[in-house]
C-alpha cells in the first residue's frame, strides 16, 4: 500500500487530470489525501463568495467520496489570491508540514516548469508543492517543524498534471475509472455551470457559430462534460500507443533519477 498526497488549486483541478488515476490508485487500496488550497470562491457568474465557500465543502467532500478519498484537507485560501494571501515561502512550509504528518510516497501537483500556464493559483500551489515534496527530507527546511516532533519524510514520486502532451512520459489505463473521474467531476457543479457559461463568453465574444454550445443551459453540463472527457482520454490513450480506450498523461519524476544509474533494473508501477 502506498500513501497518496494530491495538492491542488481549486477543487475540480485534479478531477480534470487525475481524477481517474487517483479513482484507481483508491480502488487498488491506496491511500489518497487531497489538500485543496483555495475555496473557488470567485468561480461563478451566479453564485457570491459567500455562496460558493458554503457549497465548497459539499462539492470537494462529494468527488473525494465518488474517487475513494480517504481525508480531504481544505487550506481556504481565496480563489486567485492564493499567492497574495500566503507568501511563497509561507505555502511551502504549510505544504511540507502536511507532507511531514501525511508521509506520502507519491505526491501529485501542478507543475512549476510547464509553459503558458495562465492561473496563478496553479503557479503557486505547483512551486510550493513541487520544493516541498523535493525537501521535505532535509532536517534544515522549517526546523521548527521538526522541534514540534514531526520527522523529515522523503517522497519517492512527484506525479505533475500535465496539459501538454509534449510533457507526459508517464501514462495510466483508466478504463473502468473514467466513468468516476466523470462522476466525480459532476459534483463540482458549480464549477461545471461555470466551465460551460464561461465558454459561451468565449463563444459570444468571438463572433464563431457553435449552436449546441450556444444553446446549452449551464446548468445541463452533464453531456458536454462527459464528452471532452472522454474525447481527451481517448486521444491520450491514443498518442501513446496503448492498448485500452481511456488514458490520462502526467510528467513524472521518481527518486531523483536514481534508475538511471541501475539500467539493467525497473522500477514496479503502481498503477
Ligand atoms: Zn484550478
Amino acid at each position: 500500500m502506498k500513501r497518496v498526497l494530491v495538492f491542488e488549486a481549486h477543487g475540480d483541478d485534479m478531477e480534470f487530470f487525475a481524477g481517474g488515476t487517483i479513482a484507481k490508485f483508491c480502488a487498488l487500496g491506496h491511500e489518497v489525501t487531497l489538500v485543496v488550497a483555495t475555496d473557488n470562491d470567485k468561480g461563478s457568474f451566479e453564485l457570491s463568495a459567500e455562496e460558493l465557500r458554503a457549497v465548497r465543502d459539499k462539492e470537494i467532500n462529494g468527488a473525494a467520496a465518488v474517487l475513494g478519498i480517504g481525508r480531504v484537507i481544505p487550506l481556504g485560501y481565496s480563489d486567485g489570491d492564493l499567492a497574495f494571501q500566503a507568501a511563497a515561502d509561507r505555502l511551502r512550509g504549510q505544504f511540507m508540514r502536511i507532507i511531514r504528518e501525511v508521509k506520502p510516497d507519491i505526491v501529485f501537483t501542478w507543475d512549476p516548469f510547464t509553459p503558458y500556464e495562465g492561473h496563478a493559483d496553479h503557479r503557486a500551489v505547483a512551486v510550493a508543492a513541487s520544493e516541498a515534496a523535493s525537501f521535505s527530507h532535509f532536517p534544515l527546511y522549517y526546523p521548527e517543524q521538526l522541534a514540534e516532533g514531526l520527522q523529515p519524510h522523503y517522497v519517492s514520486e512527484t506525479w505533475f498534471f500535465a496539459k501538454s502532451p509534449r510533457d507526459q512520459n508517464k501514462f495510466v489505463d483508466i478504463d473502468g475509472y473514467i466513468e468516476k473521474k466523470i462522476e466525480a467531476l459532476y459534483q463540482h457543479e458549480a464549477q461545471m455551470v461555470l466551465t460551460i457559461a464561461d465558454m459561451q463568453h468565449h463563444l459570444r465574444a468571438s463572433g464563431l457559430d457553435v449552436p449546441w454550445l450556444a444553446q446549452l443551459d449551464p446548468h445541463d453540463y452533464q453531456e458536454a462534460i462527459a464528452r471532452r472527457m472522454k474525447q481527451g482520454a481517448r486521444a491520450v490513450a491514443q498518442r501513446a500507443g496503448l492498448q485500452c480506450e481511456y488514458a490520462e498523461g502526467f510528467r513524472r519524476t521518481r527518486y531523483g533519477g536514481i534508475e538511471s544509474l541501475a539500467r539493467d533494473q525497473q522500477i514496479a508501477e503502481d498503477v
